[in-house]
């Protein structure tokens, strides 16, 4: 009998997964993307355990307990293991980690052990993956870039590495004692390693010694290599230069798609468009909102400085004046929940819900006419594509994935549109004053054209925003790092 090939073994190595654990896109990414590989390579996720994770609601089961050394230090390692929608996801499991609610700390400041709590994760992770032949690891943000340094240190080890930056602002910097505690030479505390004024960053790890690097969108590929957007890191990334690409992010449809989402009172797509008004009319009486006929924009995210939560908030007062309704969902610094709970307390017109809620998020989208997002920085972005597949218009700044993803509506025209793969929307110069007031004015304008604006939602609907040309791509970057192993 013929033997058949080894299928290719690939471990994404993630700090937050969907539906484990999640605090932003990372955790969407990390779902979707290896779901989406799945047919071409033999693909597992692998993440912390930490104590919020509900084991007995996924069903997360023991696998075997390994010690791993840190320094001197001993640390006892549990792996755990579950599967949901066919893909298998492994946990490391260890004191540390695990005796902590949440994933990094609070939006003020992450925990003074973060160092060791993924310094452990990503040793443990290069072990499991050293003893269960894996191939190639894809890392993701600073809390697994150690494992490209652990991995190159082992000389032995034919593991290859890609390293996804997801967002270049949190790097994971520590003091320089970090070096010790996490057991590695002093040699590394060196501007062309992980030495970065004074301290140490576990992101220059994962650029360093990974095989390539990618971040999430062409654009943002470009922008941090400048001074404006590279976060002190510009120059470290252009001597990287050579192996970092940008690579769109894509939405992960079935979670994020208005005809079967489970969460809607009423489901639809861009053929059955007009069924979209009930999901809005029942979230809007939910609501106590006024006047049901005005349109809908919505914010949704982190209420942190990069999401433009400080331009939102100096245009809540005007806003509140003009014909239209704005619901706002979002956890973060709580300077921003009082500065937003101070300007929307007198205003007939604001809904403001303080929380993660997933389910609230997708009855937002499916109720909304425009979503706002006028973000400083934006590595990719998923709320505009996921607006988009649900009929909602973005109006976005024009920066990093916001810019390759959403197309300007001056170059919408239906007979070139047809057919395309484009969205379309508002974008606007971060810069310029009242930006963004001036783009929700001119979004009311639209809102007028009925036709027009349907239009506009149908064609953004019938386009494809999957994960299937994003991992057409990641694919072939695969195989061409496995190519290298000798
Ligand atoms: P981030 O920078 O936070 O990763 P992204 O745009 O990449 O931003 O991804 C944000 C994801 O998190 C989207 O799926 C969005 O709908 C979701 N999200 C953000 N904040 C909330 C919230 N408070 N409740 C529910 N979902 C949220």
């Amino acid at each position: 009998m013929k033997k058949s090939k080894k299928q290719t073994k690939v471990l994404f190595v993630s700090s937050e997964v969907y539906p484990y654990a999640k605090s932003g896109g990372l955790a969407d990414v990390s779902f979707g993307l290896p779901k989406a590989m799945l047919g071409a390579f033999d693909v597992s996720i692998i993440m912390p355990l930490y104590g919020s994770i509900d084991i007995k609601r996924f069903k997360i089961r023991h696998v075997e307990v390994f010690d791993i050394f840190l320094g001197a230090k001993k640390y006892k390692v549990e792996l755990l293991s579950t599967t949901y929608e066919s893909l298998k996801c492994y946990f490391v499991g260890s004191k540390i980690i695990t005796d902590k609610k949440s994933l990094y700390g609070t939006p003020q400041s992450g925990y003074k052990d973060n160092d060791l709590r993924f310094g452990l994760f990503c040793k443990a992770v290069v072990a499991f993956a050293q003893s269960k032949n894996y191939d190639l690891l894809h890392l993701n943000d600073w809390q697994s870039a150690l494992c490209a340094l652990f991995i190159k240190e082992d000389a032995t080890l034919k593991i290859q590495t890609l390293f996804t930056i997801h967002n270049l602002a949190y790097q994971g910097i520590f003091e320089k004692e970090s070096l010790e505690k996490l057991g590695l030479k002093n040699e590394y505390f060196h501007m062309d390693a992980l030495e970065f004024y004074g301290g140490i960053s576990f992101m220059k790890a994962g650029i360093a010694y990974s095989d390539a690097v990618t971040t999430v969108s062409p654009n943002y590929a470009k922008e941090i290599l400048t001074q404006e957007f590279g976060c002190g890191l510009e120059g470290f990334l252009s001597k990287h230069e050579n192996k970092l690409t940008g690579i769109l992010n894509g939405v992960d449809l079935f979670h994020f798609a208005p005809k079967t989402d489970t969460a809607l009172l009423q489901n639809y797509d861009a053929t059955s468009y007009d069924k979209k008004v009930e999901n809005k009319k029942a979230y809007l009486q939910e609501r106590n909102f006024e006047n049901e006929q005005l349109p809908l924009f919505i914010f949704i995210g982190r209420f942190t400085w990069q999401k433009g939560v400080d331009l939102l908030i100096e245009a809540l007062q005007e806003l509140s004046q003009m014909k239209l309704n704005i619901a706002i969902l979002g956890e973060g610094e709580s300077k921003y929940h009082k500065q937003i709970k101070v300007q929307t307390a007198k205003a007939k017109n604001m809904d403001i819900c303080f929380g993660y809620d997933e389910v609230l998020s997708h009855k937002m989208y499916a109720s909304a006419d425009f979503l706002l997002m006028p973000s400083l920085f934006e590595p990719c972005g998923l709320n505009q594509l996921i607006s988009m597949s649900y009929g909602v218009i973005p109006l976005v700044s024009s920066v990093g994935g916001l810019k390759d993803s959403v197309h300007s509506l001056n170059d919408y025209d239906k007979s070139m549109a047809c057919g395309n793969n484009l969205g379309y929307g508002f974008s606007f110069d971060k810069n310029e004053p009242n930006a963004l007031i001036k783009t929700i004015q001119e979004a009311l304008i639209l809102y007028e054209d009925k036709k027009r604006f349907k239009e506009i939602n149908m064609h953004n609907m019938s386009c494809d925003f999957s994960w299937d040309a994003s991992a057409k791509v990641y694919t072939s970057l695969y195989k061409s790092l496995l190519e290298q192993i000798v």
